[in-house]
């Protein structure tokens, strides 16, 4: 599954599959690459640009789900509502 992206109060946060992440801040304000991982970890905060990772089968996830706003609407029709 793709991971999907949220807006939280002005944030983005990504519910991911993965278990390790990489963000590198995209667009012009990119910073060096930041590897994490949620192995040990519901959710992780990258430092440079403060995007946060949440685990996609995690009780976090729910709260995510239900109180943002999906940025990728793509993954998310064809799905029920
Ligand atoms: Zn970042």
């Amino acid at each position: 599954m793709a991971d999907q992206v949220f807006l939280v109060n002005d944030r983005e946060v990504v519910l991911t599959t993965q278990r390790h992440v990489r963000c590198d801040g995209d667009g012009p304000l990119g910073h060096p690459r930041e590897f994490m991982t949620l192995e040990h970890a519901e959710e992780v905060v990258c430092k440079y640009c403060g995007r946060r990772f949440v685990r996609a089968d995690g009780a976090l996830a729910e709260t995510v789900r239900r109180e943002g706003q999906l940025l990728t609407p793509g993954e998310a029709s064809g799905r029920g509502r």
